[in-house]
C-alpha cells in the first residue's frame, strides 16, 4: 500500500493540473468545487468557479443571496439541484454552525445534496481527514488496479479507505482522480506511463479493456415539448418559472407543455398559452411554421422543445393560478440575458435573438 501511495502522490506532484481551487483549501471553496464536480468535467467548472466565488466569496454571501442569482450564476452548468442544495446547505451551516463547513464526513452527509463522495472529498482535501472520496475516475483505476470486473460502491469505498494516505488524505484522493481522469482512461489508457503500471492486475493480466465492466446502456425517453415563443407588440418576450422542486427547479423558460400522444407540437404550445392567458387573440410570428428545435438530454430523459413565435397585444398579466409555474414576466433582451435558464432555453434565446437581428421572420 505505502508503495502505491507513494508512486500515485509522486506523480501527482509532477503532473497536477493548476486547476483554480487547487491552492486555497478554504472548506467552502472545496465544497463549492466539489459540488460543482459533480457530473462535470473540471475544464468545465474552471470559469464557473472563478465568477461564483467572486460573486460568493463566503459562505455567508451565498446564504444571504437571492435564490433567482445563485440559479443565474450556475445557468449552463446543468443538474440545478446542485445549486439550489449549495445555498440551502449554505443558509444551514450559517443558521446553525456560525458559518463553519462541518468538518466530518459523518456531518457533511447530513447537509443537502451531499453524498459520500462529497463528504469524503471535502474532509479530506479541506480538513485532512483521512476519508475515501470515489469518483468515477477513481472507481476505474481501483477497479483496473485489482482487477474487479463490476465493484460495488462499498467495494470501492472500503478498498479506496485501505489505500488513503494518512499524511496526505486529499492530495491521495485527487491523485486518483487525476490519474483516472488523465492517464487511466476509458478508453487506450496510457499504462506505458502509468505510475501504477508494477501493482496493477488488470495490466498484468491484460484485462484492462475488460474493467470495469460496461453497464447496460438503458434507453432514455425522448419527450416532444410544444413551446411557445410569446413576444408582446413591445417586443418583450413572456418567460415563466418552474416550480421549485423537480426538473430544472426554479429556472425560467419560455412556457412549453409536453406534446400529447397524436397532439401537433404547436397546439401543445397553444395550450399553453390557453393555461396562462385564457382564450386570448394571439397571431403567429413565424408563420404558424417551426422556429427552431433544441434537443437536451438529462440523466434520465431527454426533452426536444419545438418551438412557434407567438405576438400578443400589450403585456397582459397571466394567471398562473391552475398552471405549474411559479412567475411569469414580460422580459426584455437584457432582462432575459439575467435570468436562470437552462443551456437549451438559452440557446432557443439566442436563436430567437438572431432571428430578431437579422430580421427573418422577425415580430414587427
Ligand atoms: Fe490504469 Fe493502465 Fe495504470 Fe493500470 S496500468 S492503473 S490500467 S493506466
Amino acid at each position: 500500500m505505502k508503495k502505491i501511495q507513494r508512486a500515485l502522490l509522486d506523480w501527482y506532484d509532477q503532473h497536477r493540473r493548476p486547476l483554480p481551487w487547487r491552492d486555497n483549501t478554504d472548506p467552502y471553496r472545496v465544497l463549492v468545487s466539489e459540488v460543482m464536480l459533480q457530473q462535470t468535467r473540471a475544464e468545465t467548472v474552471g470559469p464557473y468557479f472563478e465568477r461564483w466565488t467572486t460573486r460568493f466569496p463566503t459562505v455567508e454571501a451565498l446564504a444571504e443571496a437571492d435564490q433567482e442569482e445563485v440559479l443565474g450564476l450556475w445557468s449552463g452548468l446543468g443538474y440545478y439541484s446542485r445549486a439550489r442544495n449549495l445555498h440551502r446547505t449554505a443558509m444551514i451551516v450559517c443558521d446553525r454552525n456560525g458559518g463553519r463547513i462541518p468538518d466530518t464526513a459523518e456531518a457533511l452527509r447530513e447537509l443537502p445534496g451531499i453524498g459520500e463522495y462529497t463528504a469524503g472529498a471535502v474532509a479530506s482535501i479541506a480538513f485532512g481527514r483521512c476519508e475515501p472520496a470515489v469518483d468515477g475516475n477513481a472507481r476505474r483505476v481501483l477497479a483496473r488496479l485489482f482487477d474487479l470486473e463490476a465493484p460495488t460502491p462499498s467495494e470501492l469505498r472500503q478498498l479506496a479507505g485501505g489505500l488513503v494516505a494518512n499524511d496526505r488524505p486529499g492530495d491521495f484522493n485527487q491523485a486518483l482522480m487525476e490519474l483516472g481522469a488523465r492517464v487511466c482512461r476509458p478508453r487506450s489508457p496510457e499504462c506505458q506511463s502509468c505510475p501504477l503500471q508494477a501493482p496493477c492486475l488488470s495490466h498484468a493480466r491484460g484485462t484492462v479493456d475488460l474493467r470495469p465492466a460496461r453497464r447496460p446502456r438503458t434507453s432514455i425517453p425522448t419527450y416532444a415539448i410544444g413551446t411557445a415563443v410569446i413576444v408582446s407588440t413591445t417586443d418583450r418576450a413572456l418567460l415563466t418559472r418552474r416550480p421549485e422542486n423537480g426538473l430544472l427547479g426554479g429556472m425560467w423558460e419560455y412556457p412549453g407543455l409536453q406534446v400529447d400522444q397524436d397532439e401537433e407540437p404547436i397546439a401543445a404550445a397553444a395550450r399553453a398559452i390557453r393555461e396562462l392567458f385564457g382564450d386570448i387573440a394571439v397571431e403567429s410570428w413565424s408563420d404558424g411554421g417551426e422556429l427552431t428545435e433544441i434537443t437536451h438530454t438529462f440523466s434520465h430523459r431527454r426533452h426536444l422543445y419545438r418551438a412557434f413565435g407567438f405576438r400578443i397585444s400589450d403585456e397582459p398579466v397571466p394567471d398562473l393560478s391552475s398552471t405549474d409555474w411559479t412567475d411569469a414576466r414580460w422580459c426584455s433582451a437584457d432582462a432575459l440575458a439575467e435570468l436562470p435558464l437552462s443551456a437549451a432555453q438559452r440557446k432557443l434565446a439566442q436563436i430567437v435573438a438572431a432571428i430578431e437581428t437579422t430580421g427573418a421572420e422577425a415580430p414587427c
